[in-house]
């Protein structure tokens, strides 16, 4: 090859590895970002791992869709939401939403249930409160302690996520978008051009989004930031039903979200039986700290948390066998106040970051994808992000970059 070949070559490999933007990260929130990015620019989105995966957040067969927030942020955020979904299941032909409803137990006293009942009609989302004698005739599965209420967010249901993660991702290479799976970001220089290298490769963008779930500070080092994230391991529980069928999506069992017990519990959460028949999903909306590279080492003791499941559904679904049928696992990564954070880089305005989605992040994907592509391109965004900022923490910057 000649000097004016190999330059030729050279120059074809540059712009072949040079885009507007990228994406680290094919989760939900890395992909919908991407999605949104590709109509009008060219982007590459990477992931560590050969896709589909289900080492991070977003694999599993389902997650609740809800209006029901006690932060009414979130609440008006989910109009759009339900109109992103609807768009994609029009483009892609396929079903990703189901409407169930959602029960959201709670006592009168508790100041969550209180502010997410007055959020709910506030913003006028068609809801149902229900009499003690009335659930117990919709309901006669559910043993509902007489101070527990219920109101029923009828907007809210089932999103078929990992149908959906794979919708958003082939509607991405469908617009043009490239993905480099099983190449892990290794290296991010800052600068008017960002370059990223991974285990097979480098790229070049005018902007950066990080949407890294779990493994966001371990990729955020890279470029000089550590944020407030906690990466917890949550055990989800399938549990079975002693007949079949008792709380089944068919027989019109709703999804539900019982706020804590006591001070010293977080909220249940489940699902109608649905994926696995017979099987209902059942979790607790915490779990134990845990590096998201090593989730999967097995335990001897049994988890605190499907203990505290076991005796929550013994007292409140007696149809439910009190032993998991199936234990799989996901990871949450919280922030301290459980909101998000969408933005910029405090020190490097076209590297963005998306994270800390405190595991209600899935159904908000939409939302979330439309904000970081309007971040990443200097246009002001469709929210007011002022609960998502960075500055909210103390930031513990890195002076040697
Ligand atoms: C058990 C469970 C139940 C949940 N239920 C609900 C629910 O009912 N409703 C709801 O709205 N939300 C729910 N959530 C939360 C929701 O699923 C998450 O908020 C969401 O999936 C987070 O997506 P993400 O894209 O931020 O992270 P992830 O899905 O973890 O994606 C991050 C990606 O970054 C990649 N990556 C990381 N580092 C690198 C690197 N160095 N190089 C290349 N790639 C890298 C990873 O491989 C991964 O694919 C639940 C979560 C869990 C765990």
């Amino acid at each position: 090859m000649n000097i004016c070949q190999s330059e030729r070559k050279m120059a074809a490999q540059s712009l072949h590895n040079d885009f507007d933007s990228i994406v680290i990260g094919a989760g939900i929130q890395g992909s919908y970002t991407a999605y949104h990015l590709s109509k009008n620019y060219k982007t590459l989105l990477i992931d560590q791992f050969t896709l589909p995966h289900s080492r991070g957040s977003s694999h599993g067969k389902t997650r609740i869709i809800r209006k029901a927030y006690y932060k009414a942020y979130y609440t008006q955020m989910m109009t759009e939401c339900y109109q992103l979904w609807n768009q994609l299941e029009a483009e892609a032909n396929v079903e990703l939403f189901r409407q169930t409803g959602l029960l959201v137990l709670g006592t009168e006293e508790n100041s969550e249930f209180q502010t997410m009942k007055s959020t709910l009609i506030q913003n006028k989302v068609p809801t149902e409160s229900l009499t003690s004698e009335e659930f117990s005739r919709k309901f006669p599965a559910v043993n509902l302690p007489k101070e527990v209420s219920a109101i029923l967010d009828k907007t809210a249901g089932i999103l078929y996520a990992d149908r959906a993660l794979k919708t958003v991702q082939d509607l991405f290479r469908r617009f043009g978008g490239t993905i480099r799976d099983g190449e892990k970001v290794v290296d991010v220089q800052p600068g008017s051009l960002v370059t990223v290298t991974t285990t097979t490769g480098t790229y070049r963008a005018k902007n950066l989004v990080i949407t890294a779930g779990p493994w966001t500070n371990k990729l955020l080092n890279l470029v000089g930031l550590q944020l407030p994230l906690k990466t917890l391991r949550i055990v989800v529980c399938y549990w079975k039903e002693k007949v079949p069928g008792t709380y089944g999506i068919s027989k019109g069992f709703p999804c539900f979200l019982r706020i804590s017990r006591n001070s010293n519990q977080h909220h249940f959460y489940g699902l109608p039986s649905n994926e696995y028949p017979g099987l209902m999903k059942v979790c607790y909306h915490s779990g134990s700290d845990a590096d998201p590279d090593e989730r999967d080492i097995i335990f001897q003791q049994p988890s605190q948390d499907v203990n505290f499941l076991s005796d929550f559904l013994s007292k409140e679904f007696p149809g439910l066998d009190p032993k998991p049928a199936i234990v799989e696992y996901c990871m949450y990564t919280t922030t301290p106040d459980q909101d998000f954070i969408l933005d910029h880089h405090p020190e490097h305005s076209n590297i963005i970051i998306g994270a800390g989605f405190s595991g209600h992040g899935f159904k908000l994907a939409p939302v979330v994808g439309k904000v970081l592509c309007e971040l990443s391109m200097g246009k002001k965004p469709s929210y007011d992000l002022s609960p998502f900022k960075i500055h909210r923490f103390r930031l513990n910057l890195k002076s040697s970059l």
